[in-house]
């Protein structure tokens, strides 16, 4: 005989337990839903890669992104949110509820789900990237900045996250050097300013990196630059590639739509176009993605859900 599997029920499911994530299971907790956030990684997101956030607000010296999300999570378990390590591996619609299956074979039922899986780094996408990546090629400057003291490196890209990054790696490198594809910065005029005024940072302007090299380790950026066509040389230990994030959307993007980059499309009070399906953080289109508008949409989606719950009450009898 077939066995059946167990349902487990929660009033709101929470994909993905970055600040966003966790900005929802606060909001959705206190306010006495039953709540599991889903986390297949380490809880804290992109941002536990951070080393100093100095925009977040209630801290008047800098922070790092783990302290941050720590704290959130510590809040969060306070008000009795469940928070699980198992990869959501699909979601699909039963009346207004939602059936939520994990890799760990359970099966949950959700009155709400908040979707909040975030993002991760683009790839350059050229030869050497793949073969030098941990032995020279990195997407984390916290993780591994460290290892290039007193040595040179690059960071490719030219917005908030390539700059600030940057800026970092001052610490340790004798030597950044800024590569970006134009002639002019995309990160905010407040990083900009702290960047220009770093002797340690060196900007190639209106260039791309056309392959990696090295033996055991990189040695060597083939440069390629757009305007003059030139093709040149430059002798680095490391480089760290910020070039822009890619929405993690798998599991939804057939159901739920999205903008041209994959991000998924809210109304203001984080709602998607389907029913009882809420989205909030990098995920989604928006202008700011910061933590603090990861942790506000993670209260407006929980928000959102709480009442779009109380609405629907006598479909969940
Ligand atoms: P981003 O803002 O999308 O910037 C990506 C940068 O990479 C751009 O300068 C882009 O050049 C360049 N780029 C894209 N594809 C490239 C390629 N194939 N080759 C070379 N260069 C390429 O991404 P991000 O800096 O990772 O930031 C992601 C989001 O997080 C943003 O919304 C940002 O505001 C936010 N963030 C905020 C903070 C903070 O406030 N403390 C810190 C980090 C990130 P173009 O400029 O020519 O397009």
């Amino acid at each position: 005989m077939k066995e059946e599997k167990k349902e487990i029920k929660y009033d709101v499911v929470i994909i993905g337990a970055g600040p966003a994530g966790l900005g929802a299971a606060i909001y959705a907790s206190r306010s006495n839903l039953s709540t599991i956030v889903f986390e297949k990684g380490l809880v804290g997101g992109q941002i536990v890669q951070t080393a100093e956030v100095e925009n977040y607000p209630g801290f008047d010296e800098t922070v790092s992104g783990y302290e941050i999300v720590s704290k959130m999570q510590a809040q969060a378990l306070r008000f009795n949110t469940k928070i699980v390590q198992e990869e959501v591996t699909a979601i699909s619609p039963e009346g207004l509820c939602k059936i939520i299956e994990t890799d760990s074979g359970t099966i949950y039922r959700a009155k709400a789900v908040i979707f909040c899986a975030g993002a991760h780094p683009r790839k350059l996408a050229v030869p050497g990237e793949q073969k030098f990546t941990g032995r020279g090629v990195s997407y984390c400057a916290t993780c591994d900045g460290a290892l290039y003291r007193g040595k040179k490196v690059a960071v490719i890209g030219g917005g908030d996250s390539a700059v600030e990054e940057a800026i970092f790696l001052t610490k340790f490198a004798e030597k950044v050097y800024l590569i970006h594809r134009r002639d002019k910065l995309r990160a905010v005029h407040a990083i900009q300013h702290r960047a220009f005024q770093n002797s340690k940072i060196e900007y190639i302007w209106d260039t791309v990196v056309k392959e990696i090299e090295g033996d055991n380790v990189l040695k060597n950026l083939v440069l390629y630059n757009r305007v003059t066509g030139n093709t040149s040389n430059l002798a680095v230990n490391g480089v760290f590639i910020y070039i822009g994030i890619i929405p993690h959307n798998e599991l939804i993007e057939s159901s739920v739509e999205l903008d041209s980059e994959g991000f998924i499309l809210t109304d203001k009070y984080r709602h998607t176009n389907i029913p009882g399906f809420f989205a909030a953080g990098d995920i989604i289109h928006k202008v700011l993605r910061q933590v603090v508008t990861a942790v506000s949409d993670g209260a407006t989606a929980a928000f959102s859900a709480e009442k779009w719950i109380e609405d629907n009450l006598d479909h969940f009898k």
